[in-house]
C-alpha cells in the first residue's frame, strides 16, 4: 500500500512533459506539446499533451489520462507499479504502509487460495509424469494429442487419478489446509467425506498475469456422451472469469512482438496452436468473451485476429466478438476454418509452415466476413443484401474512432458499389439514435455556448434522458468550475446587485436548491466531491478528478476536444475578459435550465401516469394541481431559455 499523502507527492512532483518526452519526440504547440501517437501509426501529429491540465489525450487511438495512466498504458504497468516508476524516477521515497487487519485478512485468504492451487498442480503434474496410472491414461492422451514434453511442461499440464479422494487424502496426510482446497472447488465434501473434483481428468490448470495458478479446466478421458468434458473451477477472489484469458500468460511477449494476438476457443486450441510455432495465442476459455478480456489484450496490442470453427456456433460467437472489439477501438481480423476443421485439429493436419502461410493468408475484415457469411445462401436477394448492408453499418457504427469509420464506410461502399455519401448518412443516424435524446455536443469549444444547448431541442410529452444534460453540466464545471460570471443578487432591501461568482459553486446552488439529484452514478460522485470541497471553502478542480484512477478518463474526455490542437480559446486569453464571462454566465444558465425543464418535464408525465391509476377524486384533484404548478415551473425554465411551448 502507497501512502496517500506519497500518491499526492508524486504526481506533484512529476512533469508529464519530462515524463512523456522520455518515450515521445514532442514538440511546443500553443500552451500545448504535440507528437505522433505512440498508440498508433500516423504521419501528422495527433497526441497532445497539457502541462497546464497535466493530461495527455491521443486523438487517434482515442486514448487518454494523466501521467499515472500513461505509464499504465505505454509500459503495460500496473497502477502501483507506474507510481513506483515515476518515485524512481523523481527520487521520492516510497515508505509503504501496514495494511490493516481486514486487509491482512484478505490477503491472507488470497495467498490461501493461490497455494491451494499450487499445492493441486503440483500434484497432478506429478501424478501425470511420475505415476504408472499418470503415464498410462493421462500422458498418452497428451501424446496421442500430439503434445510434447516440453508442451506439456510450458502448460503445466497434470493429472487427477481416478481414485475418489487422492488429493484430498494427500492433503489430509499433510496436515494440509482443506479449507482452501474446498473453498477453491478443487476437493469437495458429501456425507462420505473430501473427494476430488476432478479426478479421472487430464488438467490444465489457468494462470493469471503473473503466472500463479487461479483455476483449473479438467478434461474427462472417457467417450461416454452422458459425462460432461470439460469440468471447470468456479469463480473465487483469486480467479474472475471476466477477467482471464487462457495462455495469456505464455503468449504475452509474443503477442507484443508480433502486434496482434489471436484469438481461439479453449485450451487445445491455445496449446495445439503453440505447438505448431503460433505463440501469440488466447482463448476466452468458460465463457463467451467479455469486455475485461478484451481490455486486458488491449494492453499488449491492438490488432485481434479471431480464429473460431466455422461451424453455425462459430460464425455467430465471431460476429459477437467482432462488434465487441470493434467497440473498444481494437482492429479486428477473422480467419475461418475449413469444414469440420477447427484451429486445434487443423494446426496437427498441417506442417508448421503451411499452417503459418494460412494464417496469414486467410485474415478476413469483418465487411467481407459478414457479407460472405451472411449473403451465402442468398446471392441474389435483393432483401437479403440490403439486410446485410444494413448489419454492416450497424457494427461501423460502434467504432468509436471517426477516421477508421470512414475507412470502413468506404470498403463497404467499393464493395455494394454504394454511394459513399449515403453511407456516411446511414452510419450518422445509426450514431445519432445511439447518442439520442437532443444531444448537446459536448466538445463544443466554449467560444460558441449559444450552441451548446440546442433550443429546438426540447419536445414536450416525451420521457427524456437526462444522461447527456447532467454531462454538458459536469464537463462545464471540470473545465470552467473556477471561472467567474456576473450573478445579479438581491439584498434585503430589494436592491439588486451583480457579484463576480464561481461558476461551479453557480451551478452547484441551483441543483441544490431544487434538491436534484444525477441518475448517473459517475456524474453524481464528481458533484458530490464539489460539495464536499466547497464546504470547506475550497474549490476542487480537474486536477483533483484526473488523479482519480476510476475519474481519470471520463475527465479527459470531457475536457478536450480536438479543437485544443488548434486553438483554445480561454487559454489563449489568459485575462478573463469581460465578454468571455457573460459568454460563459450564458452557457451555464442555458445548461442549468434545459436540465431543469427536462427534469420538471419529466415529473409532469409520472405524476400524469400517477393520475390514470387514481381513483380516489381527492388524491386526483391533488396530483392535477401538483401537475398544474409543474406545468407552470416547466414554463417558466422554457420562458428563460427563449423556447414557447403551446399548451
Ligand atoms: P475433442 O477431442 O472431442 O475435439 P476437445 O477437448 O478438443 O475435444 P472441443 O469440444 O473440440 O474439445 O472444444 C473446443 C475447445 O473448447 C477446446 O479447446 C476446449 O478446451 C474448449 N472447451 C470445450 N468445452 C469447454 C468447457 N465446458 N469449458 C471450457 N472449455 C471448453
Ligand atoms: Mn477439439
Amino acid at each position: 500500500m502507497i501512502p496517500q499523502d506519497t500518491i499526492a507527492k508524486i504526481f506533484d512532483t512529476s512533469d508529464i512533459v519530462e515524463v512523456i518526452s522520455d518515450f515521445v519526440n514532442l514538440k511546443k504547440s500553443g500552451a500545448n506539446f504535440k507528437g505522433l501517437s505512440p498508440f498508433s501509426n500516423e504521419k501528422t501529429p495527433s497526441f497532445m499533451v497539457s502541462p497546464g491540465k497535466r493530461i495527455f489525450k491521443d486523438f487517434s487511438s482515442g486514448k487518454g489520462g494523466n501521467v499515472v495512466t500513461f505509464l499504465m498504458e505505454h509500459e503495460h504497468l500496473s497502477y502501483p507499479e507506474a507510481l513506483k516508476w515515476l518515485a524512481k524516477k523523481y527520487n521520492i521515497e516510497i515508505q509503504e504502509e501496514a495494511p490493516s487487519d481486514e486487509q491482512l485478512e484478505e490477503k491472507n485468504k488470497r495467498e490461501g487460495l493461490f497455494l491451494a492451487h499450487q499445492f493441486a498442480n503440483d500434484f497432478f503434474t506429478k501424478q501425470l509424469n511420475e505415476t504408472d496410472e499418470g503415464q498410462s491414461i493421462g500422458l498418452s492422451y497428451f501424446k496421442k494429442r500430439g503434445y510434447h514434453k516440453q508442451t506439456i511442461e510450458n502448460f503445466n499440464l497434470g493429472y487427477s487419478p481416478e481414485k475418489w479422494n487422492a488429493l484430498a487424502e494427500k492433503a489430509a496426510n499433510e496436515k494440509y489446509n482443506l479449507d482452501a482446497l474446498v473453498e477453491a472447488g478443487i476437493v469437495k465434501k458429501n456425507e462420505k467425506g473430501y473427494y476430488d473434483f476432478f479426478r479421472g481428468r487430464v488438467i490444465f490448470p489457468i494462470q493469471n498475469l503473473t503466472g500463479r495458478i487461479i483455476g483449473f479446466g479438467a478434461r474427462t478421458l472417457r467417450t461416454d456422451k452422458n459425462v460432461a468434458k470439460y469440468f471447470n473451477s468456479p469463480e473465487s477472489s483469486i480467479y474472475n472469469k471476466s477477467q482471464v484469458l487462457y495462455g495469456l500468460y505464455q503468449s504475452k511477449n509474443q503477442i507484443i512482438k508480433d502486434d496482434i494476438c489471436y484469438l481461439v476457443e479453449g485450451y487445445t486450441d491455445v496449446i495445439s496452436l503453440h505447438h505448431n510455432g503460433v505463440k501469440n495465442v488466447v482463448a476466452s476459455s468458460g465463457t463467451s468473451l467479455t469486455e475485461g478480456q478484451i481490455r486486458l489484450i488491449k494492453r499488449f496490442t491492438n490488432n485481434i485476429v479471431i480464429l473460431y470453427d466455422g461451424d453455425a456456433a462459430g460464425i455467430s460467437a465471431s460476429f459477437r466478438g467482432v462488434d465487441m472489439i470493434l467497440k473498444e477501438g481494437l482492429n479486428v481480423k477473422i480467419i475461418l476454418f475449413p469444414d469440420g476443421e477447427d484451429p486445434d485439429s487443423y494446426a496437427h493436419k498441417l506442417e508448421q509452415e503451411e499452417f503459418q502461410k494460412f494464417l496469414k493468408e486467410n485474415q478476413e475484415d469483418f465487411i467481407t466476413f459478414k457479407s460472405n457469411q451472411l449473403l451465402e445462401k442468398s446471392k441474389n436477394d435483393p432483401i437479403s443484401i440490403s439486410n446485410t448492408i444494413n448489419d454492416i453499418i450497424t457494427t461501423i457504427a460502434v467504432i468509436p474512432d471517426p477516421v477508421s469509420r470512414s475507412v470502413y464506410i468506404k470498403s463497404t461502399s467499393q464493395k455494394f458499389q454504394l454511394d459513399e455519401q449515403l453511407l456516411i448518412n446511414e452510419v450518422q443516424k445509426k450514431l445519432k439514435s445511439k447518442f439520442s435524446s437532443n444531444t448537446t455536443s459536448f466538445n463544443t469549444p466554449i467560444s460558441q455556448p449559444q450552441t451548446l444547448v440546442p433550443k429546438k431541442g426540447f419536445e414536450k410529452g416525451i420521457k427524456h434522458k437526462l444522461d447527456n444534460q447532467e454531462k454538458d453540466l459536469i464537463r462545464l464545471m471540470v473545465s470552467y468550475g473556477a471561472k467567474s460570471i456576473p450573478i445579479e443578487i438581491q439584498n434585503e432591501n430589494g436592491e439588486k446587485t451583480e457579484e463576480e461568482y464561481p461558476l461551479a459553486q453557480f451551478i452547484i446552488e441551483e441543483i441544490l436548491t431544487d434538491n436534484l439529484s444525477y441518475t448517473n452514478s459517475k456524474f453524481q460522485q464528481i458533484f458530490n466531491e464539489y460539495v464536499d470541497g466547497l464546504e470547506n471553502g475550497l474549490l476542487v478542480n480537474d486536477q483533483h478528478f484526473i488523479q482519480q484512477p476510476d475519474l481519470t478518463s471520463l475527465i479527459v474526455d470531457l475536457t478536450t476536444s480536438e479543437n485544443i490542437l488548434s486553438h483554445n480559446w480561454i487559454d489563449k486569453h489568459h485575462i478573463q475578459t469581460r465578454t468571455e464571462s457573460k459568454r460563459l454566465k450564458q452557457a451555464a444558465v442555458e445548461s442549468v435550465f434545459i436540465y431543469k425543464l427536462r427534469v420538471t418535464e419529466n415529473l409532469i408525465l409520472e405524476k400524469q401516469e400517477l393520475l390514470k391509476t387514481t381513483e380516489n377524486k381527492r388524491e386526483e384533484r391533488g396530483i392535477l394541481e401538483e401537475i398544474q404548478e409543474l406545468i407552470k415551473v416547466r414554463n417558466i425554465f422554457a420562458g428563460e431559455l427563449g423556447i414557447t411551448i403551446t399548451q
